[in-house]
C-alpha cells in the first residue's frame, strides 16, 4: 500500500498518506510509538474507498523501536 498505492482490501488506488505525529487543534488525535526518550511518528496509508489504513514507522526509527521494545516488560 505504501509502495503500490493501491489498496490491499478492495483494489481502490484512492489512497492518502497521513502524516504520524500530528496533532489536531480540536482533539488529540496523533499517531505515535514509544521509541525510548521520544516516540516515533507512525504514517498512516488510509484507503478513501473502504476505510482500511495500514500504519508504518520511518526507518530512522526502526532500531530504536526495536532496542525499546524488543527488551519491555509486557
Ligand atoms: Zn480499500
Amino acid at each position: 500500500m505504501k509502495e503500490t498505492g493501491v489498496c490491499p482490501k478492495c483494489g481502490g488506488a484512492d489512497v492518502v498518506r497521513v502524516p504520524g505525529g500530528v496533532r489536531s487543534t480540536m482533539d488529540n488525535t496523533q499517531n505515535f510509538v514509544i521509541r525510548g526518550f521520544q516516540s516515533a511518528p507512525v504514517d498512516r496509508y488510509i484507503c478513501c474507498a473502504c476505510g482500511f489504513s495500514e500504519e508504518w514507522l520511518r526507518e530512522e526509527d526502526l532500531e530504536k523501536a526495536k532496542k525499546y521494545w524488543a527488551g519491555a516488560a509486557q
